[in-house]
């Protein structure tokens, strides 16, 4: 690390369980980031701030003026553009020493596999069943830790899904592929704007402890938040050994 990286990084340096082998670790990283919206916002600007090495971010959708109320990487002027390059372009400005891979596109099937064999972390913050499926599909494929996240109205859910651990159960453990679940939509539903920065930094911060091998993770536990409370619970997760992705 340069002088310069030094300093940027030197509060991150000062901490006994990171120290600059920990932050050398986040330069070497890379993280996937499926979706640019309320939960890549600030899993985005974490991972960027914090120097991870290389961010790939894959969405397929356009900034729209519904999105600015809590997709904080978005700016007003970056309405009509595409939500990557958007990102992208915020992500820059605040580190310019990450690189940051822009797929203005829906990934799946191979496409999908092909990305996620690439990462040290796979980060989930799309807003649809379907994705979040193919992405856990990929995750148990090849063995990649997936950081779950979702919100809608005031609640919010997080879990580490690791499956480098044999015994570790995936998001479909959880919520079956079969199972009749109501997709329940920021656009019908409403979400308080800060719902998805709560969720999505701790998501990031997940994979950031993810990357440097530091502290708990929220692997086997999902995270329950109630923000017009704050409520916030944790209740254990089990590995359906009868489960379609993820069983024997
Ligand atoms: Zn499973």
């Amino acid at each position: 690390m340069d002088d310069q990286e030094l300093l940027r990084y030197s509060r991150h340096i000062l901490l006994p369980e990171l120290g600059i082998e920990g932050q050398e670790r986040l330069r070497a990283a890379h993280a996937l980031l499926i979706g640019a919206g309320g939960l890549g916002s600030p899993i985005a600007l974490y991972l960027a701030s914090a120097g991870v090495g290389i961010i790939t971010l894959c969405d397929h959708d356009n900034v729209d003026l519904t999105n600015l109320q809590r997709q904080i990487v978005h700016r007003t002027a970056a309405v009509g553009r595409a939500k990557v390059e958007s990102a992208r372009d915020t992500l820059a400005a605040i580190n310019p020493e990450v690189r940051v891979v822009a797929l203005n596109e829906r990934v799946a099937g191979e496409r999908l596999d092909a990305l996620v064999a690439q990462a040290d972390v796979v980060l989930d913050g799309s807003d649809n069943f379907a994705t979040r499926h193919a992405v856990n599909r990929a995750c148990v494929a090849h063995r990649k830790p997936l950081v779950s996240g979702a919100g809608v109205r005031f609640d919010g859910q997080i879990s580490v899904f690791d499956m480098r651990k044999p015994d570790a159960p995936c998001y479909a453990c959880l919520f079956p592929e079969d199972a009749e679940s109501e997709e329940v939509r920021c656009a019908v539903m409403g979400v308080f704007a800060p719902l998805t920065g709560i969720v999505g930094t701790i998501q990031a911060a997940e994979a950031l402890k993810i990357l440097t091998g530091v502290g708990t993770t929220l692997a086997g536990r999902l995270m329950l938040i109630d923000a017009l409370t704050m409520d916030v619970r944790t209740i254990a997760l089990k590995k359906d050994a009868r489960c379609a992705v993820c069983g024997s």
